[in-house]
């Protein structure tokens, strides 16, 4: 049974480069009729905040993507610490003494003489005595000992995948503090809860030959792995740097539709076009990971605003009901202004702009040059309450008193009574009206 997890880390809100890696996986899930688990990485107990589990909790359930269960790593540490018996028993498990400093000094030795900075298994070398002795004064970590073979996988992206385990070091999986590092925690939590398909982004792909590997050693198969380009801004620039803060609070702030952002995500990056879909039914029914490429996805933040319009222009009046009555349009009227207004509006907050509009209350916008224009065209304004042929009337009225036609007659009325030179047909906004516009 195909079984699938998204795995954040609680030490931050999710983002729009986690949100595809969220996607992706809930996608697969679904349309195999599978399993999909929301697996919280906490095992940083400084970095990890409930906050932020709760947070990324709220975030998937703006977006409708459901999990069936949530795991949390700090609750399976035994765990952890039982698989790392296993390996210390094979001795595939050893203790390293370097202090970050040391280590990091030694990167950059090999750095300057052009060498890799691969671990050189110092450790390994350490006769019992220095150990017992070094034990007395810190406490080590703990590295996995990766066979120095190449490691091979079929990519669901990126094809065929080879990496010389020589060109890697090897993975430390427990710090000295004791904290059980993710790549342990992820291998054990892969196997025992039988996920089948792990999908993440492609600065996993070293991280994924050695736990292929760590997975080997204990006596497991791999899950198919797929690795997705990494987002960058519209410039092709790093988006941790600009776009990494681009949290889903902030989109869901500015008034992004879940849909729209679901919708792009869902295609961005692949060869099929990206499709306005009004239900996660029709986004799973579409879903191919093999029609996503390698190369890096541009994502733009600004393509939202259109796609949020798109997705609001085809809900129907139950989507948006509540919202409409919480401004106060009186119930029979709701769906003819919905009708009206759906069409126009960037996000939900703007349905008060065109109530208000109703209202008679909207901000006017007047050019100097058009004052006296629309001063007089307001004096014939039909009497209220307003009849289907009211804009006709108005507009033919105001043509005989001033001579003006086409646009420079149409334009600066809509612009007083609207406040926006783009809107609904005024034909269809007049008969609406609750009240006479006010200058
Ligand atoms: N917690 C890891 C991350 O957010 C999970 C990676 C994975 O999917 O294995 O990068």
């Amino acid at each position: 049974m195909t079984t699938t997890r998204f795995a954040p880390s609680p030490t931050g809100y999710i983002h729009i480069g986690n949100l595809r890696t969220a996607l992706m996986n809930y996608l697969i899930a679904r349309k195999a009729g599978g399993t999909f688990i929301l697996r919280l990485d906490d095992t940083d107990g400084e970095r990890s905040k409930p906050e932020y589990a709760d947070a990324i909790q709220q975030d998937l359930e703006w977006l409708g993507l459901t999990w069936d269960r949530v795991e949390r790593q700090s609750a399976r540490l035994d765990r952890y610490h039982a698989a790392a018996d296993t390996l210390r028993a094979q001795g595939r498990f050893y203790e390293g003494f370097e202090t970050p400093v040391e280590l990091d000094l030694k990167r950059k030795k090999q750095l300057n003489m052009g060498k890799p900075p691969v671990y050189d298994r110092a450790a390994l070398a350490l006769s019992q005595d220095e150990k017992a002795r070094l034990r007395a004064e810190r406490s080590p970590h703990w590295r996995f000992l990766l066979d120095q073979e190449r490691i091979t996988w079929t990519d669901g992206i990126l094809g065929d995948i080879s990496i010389d385990a020589a060109s890697v070091s090897d993975p430390v999986l427990i710090r000295g503090d004791g904290q059980v590092l993710y790549t342990l925690a992820s291998v054990v939590d892969d196997t025992e809860m039988g996920v089948t398909h792990v999908v993440r982004g492609s600065d996993h792909v070293t991280n994924t030959a050695t736990q292929i590997q760590i997975m080997a050693a204990l006596g497991h198969g791999h899950p198919a792995f797929a690795h997705h380009s990494l987002l960058t801004g519209p410039q092709g620039e790093a988006l941790s740097k600009r776009l990494g803060v681009l949290s889903l609070r902030d989109l869901r702030a500015a008034g992004v539709e879940p849909m729209a952002l679901l919708s792009l995500m869902a295609r961005l990056g692949s060869s099929q076009p990206v499709e306005v879909r009004a239900t996660l039914e029709e986004l799973i029914e579409g879903f191919d990971i093999s029609q996503f490429g390698a190369a890096p996805t541009k994502f733009d933040a600004d393509d939202l605003k259109p796609l949020t319009g798109r997705v609001l222009a085809a809900l129907p009046l139950a989507a948006v009901a509540g919202e409409i009555a919480a401004l106060g349009v009186p119930g029979p009227l709701a769906a003819a202004f919905w009708d009206l207004v759906k069409g126009n509006i960037a996000n939900r907050a703007e349905l008060a702009l065109w109530w208000a509009v109703l209202q008679g209350s909207a901000a006017a916008q007047v050019a100097e040059e058009d004052r006296d224009f629309v001063s007089q065209a307001f004096t014939l304004l039909p009497p209220h309450p307003y009849g289907d042929d009211a804009w006709a009337t108005w507009t033919n009225a105001v043509k005989q008193a001033t001579g003006r036609k086409g646009r420079g007659l149409f334009m600066p009325l809509r612009l007083a009574v609207t406040g926006r030179a783009q809107g609904p047909e005024m034909a269809d906004l007049m008969p609406l009206m609750q009240a006479p516009p006010r200058l």
